[in-house]
């Protein structure tokens, strides 16, 4: 099938269908909320303005995390369940929500002394009901520096270490989809919810919707809405006419990515800044990159275009090179970089870093239910109490709904028994990457990205016969994004499908053409789409690797 009809068979179903829930943003809110729904039996569309996870859930630390700084704002409720979530996780995509132990250095003059981090990490864990060689250790200055030898030793007295998960935010939304979609829900991205349209007792009934790759509006008849646009969740309340005093924040992040050969990192560290403001960061290893993140900043600029100030990069290289020394990091080392914000519940007299990283759910008469603030460690738990809510409401017209499956319902790249034989099935596919003359040194890339899929994507390219066999590789892993992840430009793919923007930035100019060909295909350019494609590839590798120094003073540090 073309490219083309599959979309058009998808808006074509969300038009001529009535859904009994409609699910706004594609985010990892969205996708847990259309899962969760379509599990339980409803039938779900969800619609997202621009690509999925194209807002905040791409541009996370990708930490599956209960959140240690929370600790100190007391926030016990919060830590227990998302500390409590990494595991479950953990367990549903195994080789995409890795365990990766994160190390604590105890420093001269650091917030947290041996004794305080020893307590801490202790809590951190018990909450969690974390068991085994899983609990936290406390090291020596020597261990310490045994497991990271780039941290400053002159200052180093010990050590915390302890278990956190990472992932890749952008596709765990992309796999929850997916599992929500072979559940019966339909997804598709760039379509905007414009505004909505009510029956007689002033409840929504139907959505106006703008399909923006085609440029035409179209309406999705739906017996409920669920608004998950996480930073845009007021833009639509107003919109609904259902504003409350209770606001989004939006608290701007940044994230820098070095290569490993300029900071040859061994582990994840988390570590204070050296500018007294609290704050904590962290250094993370991700195959040949590691990314240092994040700053916490008001932010009242466009939320769909970001930037990263030369200021924040500073901030975050600055905290490195205290941490690193003998990195000596500079600008120029900075390969790719990110900038999201969080949709933070607004709370009065609170600094950003302050404010609370729990979820609320707003409802308004018309019915709308808006959930946001939250973090994606939380997903599955805000995604079970948001349909809870509206099976409140279905209640009401006497429908029950079941209770949520989720808990057990693998992702789709699975399934893994455990996290071994992810490690056992990265060894299978190098094998058939060596057999099949490509790149092995691609397995631990292909099955962090898409499991056990990684087969169908080998396969593939062993059909083709033209390329080298780093560009073979490539193109079949396009086409198979779009033909099963709604890939619909060539920055869906090199951005959030495959993260190349962000931690493989070399690798996209020996594939570009490549790849840039196989959508052109699959949608059937006409004259100068693939240029105009070629041309917003290098503005977003510009975008993401240049600074703007514009503004600074009106960014509030928090
Ligand atoms: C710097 C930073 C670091 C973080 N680190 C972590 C971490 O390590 N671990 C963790 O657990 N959490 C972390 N978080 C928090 C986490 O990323 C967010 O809680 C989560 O991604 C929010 O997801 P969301 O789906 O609610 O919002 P989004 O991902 O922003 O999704 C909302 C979607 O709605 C779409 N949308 C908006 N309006 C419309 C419309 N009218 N029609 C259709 N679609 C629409 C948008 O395009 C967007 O894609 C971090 C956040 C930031 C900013």
């Amino acid at each position: 099938m073309q490219a083309n009809e599959q979309r058009t068979n998808i808006i074509r179903n969300l038009s001529s269908q009535s859904f009994d829930l409609l699910v706004v943003g594609g985010g990892i809110t969205g996708a847990g909320v259309a899962l969760d729904a379509a599990a339980r039996g409803l039938s779900v569309a969800l619609i997202e303005k621009r690509d999925f996870a194209s807002g905040t859930s791409s541009k996370s630390t990708k930490l599956i995390h209960g959140g240690l700084r929370y600790l100190k704002n007391l926030e016990i409720g919060l830590v227990r369940e998302t500390g409590t979530e990494r595991a479950v996780v953990h367990h549903l995509a195994p080789h995409l929500v890795r365990p990766e132990k994160m190390l604590l250095p105890i420093v001269d003059g650091g917030s947290l002394g041996k004794f305080t981090s020893s307590m801490a990490l202790w809590v951190y864990d018990f909450l969690a009901d974390v068991e085994g060689d899983d609990k936290r250790k406390m090291l020596t200055k020597e261990e310490t520096l045994a497991r990271e030898p780039l941290l400053r030793d002159d200052i180093l007295q010990g050590g915390g270490y302890y278990a956190e998960y990472r992932t890749d935010d952008a596709r765990l939304t992309l796999e929850n989809l997916k599992t929500a979609q072979r559940n019966g829900a339909e997804v598709i991205n760039y379509v905007e919810a414009i505004d909505f349209n009510y029956d007689e007792e002033g409840h929504i009934d139907s959505i106006n919707c703008r399909d923006r790759m085609a440029g035409e509006n179209f309406i999705i008849n739906a017996r409920h809405v669920i608004s998950a646009a996480g930073p845009w969740v007021d833009e639509l309340r107003k919109v609904d006419h259902s504003m409350t005093p209770t606001r989004i924040f939006w608290s701007k992040g940044v994230h820098i990515v070095i290569s490993k050969e300029r900071l040859p990192l061994s582990q994840a560290v988390y570590f204070d800044t050296p500018y007294n403001d609290g704050r904590m960061i962290f250094a993370i290893p991700r195959l040949r990159s590691v990314y240092i993140g994040t700053t916490d900043t008001a932010y009242e600029g466009d939320p769909n275009k970001i930037p990263t100030y030369v200021e924040d990069v500073d901030y975050l290289l600055g905290a490195a090179n205290a941490i690193f020394p003998s990195a000596e990091l500079k600008i120029e080392d900075v390969e790719s970089s990110w900038a999201g914000v969080r949709p933070l519940i607004y709370e009065e007299g609170k600094e950003g870093k302050e404010m609370s990283r729990k979820d609320e759910i707003f409802e308004s008469e018309t019915g709308l239910l808006s959930i946001a603030g939250g973090k994606l460690t939380g997903y599955r738990k805000m995604a079970e109490r948001v349909v809870d809510r509206l099976g409140d409401q279905l209640e009401e017209k006497g429908r029950d709904i079941p209770k949520a499956t989720t808990k057990q319902l693998e992702l789709t790249g699975g399934p893994f028994e455990d996290y071994a034989a992810v490690v056992a099935y990265e060894k299978i596919v190098a094998q058939k990457l060596e057999a099949a003359s490509l790149t092995p040194d691609r397995a631990a890339y292909l099955v962090a990205n898409y499991g056990k899929q990684a087969e169908a994507i080998i396969e593939a390219a062993v059909k083709r016969s033209e390329g080298t066999d780093v560009s073979r590789l490539a193109a079949a892993e396009a086409r198979w994004c779009i033909d099963n992840e709604l890939a619909l430009y060539p920055m869906d793919f090199f951005e959030r499908r495959s993260g190349r923007l962000y931690f493989d930035m070399p690798s996209i100019a020996p594939v570009m053409d490549e790849v840039l060909n196989v959508f052109a295909k699959a949608y059937n350019y006409q004259d100068g789409e693939l240029e105009a494609e070629r041309e917003r590839i290098q503005k977003a590798i510009e975008w993401v690797s240049q600074f703007e120094t514009e503004n600074v003073s009106s960014q509030k540090n928090l």
